[in-house]
C-alpha cells in the first residue's frame, strides 16, 4: 500500500541535531502512528512520506521552518527567582509545566539562573535547529471512516 492522505501510517524514526546527537527516537518505543494528509507531523516530514510504502527509509534534512520553527527571542522570559522557591532541583536544563493565563498548559525549559531571575524559555528545545531524521515505514492501512471523521489515527481503535 502506498502513503497517501487518507491512509494511516506507523513508522519509526529518530531525530537528531546537525551534529548527530539523538534528540528523539522511537526505537525500543512503540512507533508513531499519524493520519497521512491532516498534519499530524512534523510539516517537512509529510511531503517525503508521500508515496512511500511499507519497509521503506529514508533520512533527510529539515530546515527549522519545516521542522520545530524558528527561535523566538519573545517566549523567553525573566521570571523572579522567588517563583521557583519551592522547586528543589532548579537547574539550566530543567523542563518544566508553565500554565498561559487562559488556562492551557505549556512545556517551558529553564536557560538561566542568576541571584534574582531564573529565564524560562516556551521555545520548542529544538526550535530554530535543523533536524535530521531517520523514517522507517512499518506499516500503511487505510483509515476507517471514523478516523477520517476525527482527522487522526486511532490506535487498536481508541480515540485519544
Ligand atoms: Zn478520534
Amino acid at each position: 500500500m502506498i502513503i497517501e492522505k487518507g491512509f494511516v501510517v506507523a513508522i519509526d524514526y529518530t531525530l537528531k541535531d546537525e551534529k548527530g546527537n539523538v534528540w528523539e527516537t522511537s526505537e525500543g518505543d512503540e512507533p508513531w502512528i499519524y493520519l497521512h494528509g491532516f498534519g499530524g507531523i512534523i510539516p517537512g516530514l509529510e511531503p517525503e512520506l508521500t508515496g512511500k510504502q511499507q519497509g521503506d527509509t529514508f533520512s533527510m534534512t529539515l530546515q527549522p521552518e519545516q521542522a520545530y520553527g524558528v527561535y523566538d527571542k519573545d517566549l523567553a522570559n525573566k521570571v523572579p527567582r522567588s517563583a521557583f522557591a519551592d522547586i528543589d532541583n532548579l537547574e539550566q536544563g530543567l523542563r518544566l509545566s508553565a500554565q498561559t493565563d487562559d488556562g492551557e498548559t505549556h512545556s517551558v525549559t529553564v536557560t538561566e539562573i542568576t541571584d534574582d531571575t531564573v529565564t524560562v524559555d516556551a521555545n520548542h528545545p529544538m526550535a530554530g535547529q535543523k533536524v535530521v531524521v531517520d523514517v522507517i515505514v512499518k506499516e500503511v492501512r487505510p483509515a476507517t471512516p471514523e478516523e477520517l471523521e476525527h482527522g487522526h489515527a486511532h490506535v487498536d481503535g481508541q480515540c485519544h
